[in-house]
């Protein structure tokens, strides 16, 4: 007997690239067993959350999220980082059907076909071959490995995802290959240590084409430059051997563009928070990049205001930050997530102390964020088109990452299509974006 209607499900993904890859896994599951996604919580047979525990506002995020799909719906599947800590949804909402923690697909699907079962009959055949994607479909994310081998002071993600299990190089370059098949222009390659890729598989071999490919960093980066489409470092630690991806940046096999948490500058900050690669002599590492792909743009993050953090260190924060020159920079003031070991660390900075100092990292590096990128004002870029408005193209040049980076405004004399890459030549930058108009195409 056949089903009327196929199951309906209505799906929040919150958090970071990495958990709307999962999204993206289950999501895809979903569709290839039959079930439908619903635009709306009202109305739709379940509603999935995955949730990110990553900081207490994420978590406050994620609560509301549950709390939201408990009134409007009722029928709630949890899933994500803070599905690993399952006590605080309990007792929010203990009549949340099933609480999962991150990357665990099958106890989703399980608890979805308990609760609402599938249709008889699932064509299989409903879902493309690269899966669904959350993202538009000129990029996409393409996640290598899952966990993390570092134990930094602050943060609890080994302890929600455990320890660095990375995809052999082979299954990374088919998912690859399908993306950029179906259309993807731009891929951003996505982990928690992306540097540290295949140290769990002892870098060992899988078989590619004609060749075998090492699940080693260098490797991997050098065959997806082969696929023709923009490919994007997020998430590099500057261990040594990032050296040697330089080269290909420079060659144009991998975008110019590396994002590197850094977090701190000044080594015993670093040395409290437990960072990796925190003993490299990085300034230098950065000059020597520099000099070797003088169009790098780098892309980082820091944490202003953690424990024991003295005035002298902060400065010398801002020091290393106008030494470096970093391009792009997101700052965080440090907050105690419950289980991080920073947590029992002496000295905690009061909050107004961390505004302050927030204040002085954002005022001091957008000077030398609009510094560098005026340097581009009359120079010729390619830009790969996001959005097209009636007027004003919006895109993004090799220096801007989707999301979190700035954007180029366009003029063109023909219509564009998002998705395409044009050159642009650069006829004025303010303090985040580039504005100009379109040369080539
Ligand atoms: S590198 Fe550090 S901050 Fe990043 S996931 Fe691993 S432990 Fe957490």
């Amino acid at each position: 007997m056949q089903q009327a209607a196929a199951p309906k499900i209505s799906f929040v993904s919150l958090g970071c690239p990495k958990a709307l890859v999962d999204s993206e896994r289950i999501i895809t599951r979903l569709r290839a067993e039959g079930y439908e996604l619903a635009r709306q919580h009202d109305g739709a047979d379940l509603v999935i959350v995955n949730t990110c525990g990553f900081l207490d506002s994420a978590k406050q995020e994620s609560l509301a999220a549950i709390g939201e799909a408990m009134a409007t719906n009722g029928k709630v599947i949890v899933t994500g980082c803070m599905g690993a800590e399952p006590e605080q949804i309990e007792s929010a909402y203990p009549g949340v059907l099933s609480i999962t923690g991150p990357q665990q697909y099958e106890s989703v699907l399980d608890a979805v076909h308990r609760a609402r079962p599938a249709l008889h009959n699932p064509h299989l055949d409903l879902v493309p071959p690269q899966g669904i994607r959350l993202t538009p479909r000129h990029y996409a994310y393409l996640k290598i490995s899952e966990g993390c081998n570092n134990r930094c002071s602050f943060c609890i993600i080994p302890k929600l995802r455990g320890d660095l299990a990375s995809r052999p190089a082979a299954d990374v370059l088919r998912e690859a290959e399908k993306l950029v098949a179906a259309g993807v222009k731009e891929l951003l390659v996505i982990s928690q240590d992306t540097s540290a890729y295949g140290v769990d598989l002892k870098y060992a071999e899988s078989a590619w084409k004609d060749r075998s490919v090492r699940a080693k960093f260098l490797d991997l980066a050098r065959e997806l430059g082969e696929f023709g489409a923009w490919v994007r470092l997020h998430y590099v630690y500057p261990y040594p051997h990032v050296d040697e991806v330089i080269g290909l940046m420079a060659e144009g096999k991998v975008l110019p563009y590396l994002d590197i948490p850094f977090q701190h500058g000044n080594p015993d900050v670093l040395k409290r928070m437990k960072r990796p690669a925190a003993q490299d002599k990085t300034l230098e590492r950065i000059k020597r990049w520099r000099e070797g792909c003088p169009d790098l743009t780098l892309r980082s993050t820091f944490i202003v205001g953690f424990p024991g953090e003295t005035e002298s260190e902060f400065a010398s924060l801002l020091d290393w930050l106008s030494e470096a020159e970093i391009d792009r920079v997101g700052a965080f003031k440090y907050e105690p997530v419950a289980g991080a070991p920073s947590n029992a660390l002496e000295g905690q900075v009061p909050d107004e102390v961390k505004l302050e100092r927030w204040n002085r990292l954002m005022a001091h590096q957008q000077a030398i964020s609009a510094r560098r990128l005026k340097r581009k004002v009359g120079t010729r870029q390619q830009v790969i088109i996001d959005e097209v408005g009636p007027t004003v193209a919006k895109g993004r040049s090799k220096a801007d990452a989707p999301e979190i980076d700035g954007s180029v405004y366009l003029s063109s004399r023909r219509p564009l299509r998002v998705g395409e890459i044009v050159t642009a030549k650069i006829d004025r930058a303010d303090a985040y974006d580039l504005h100009g108009t379109v040369a080539g195409f």
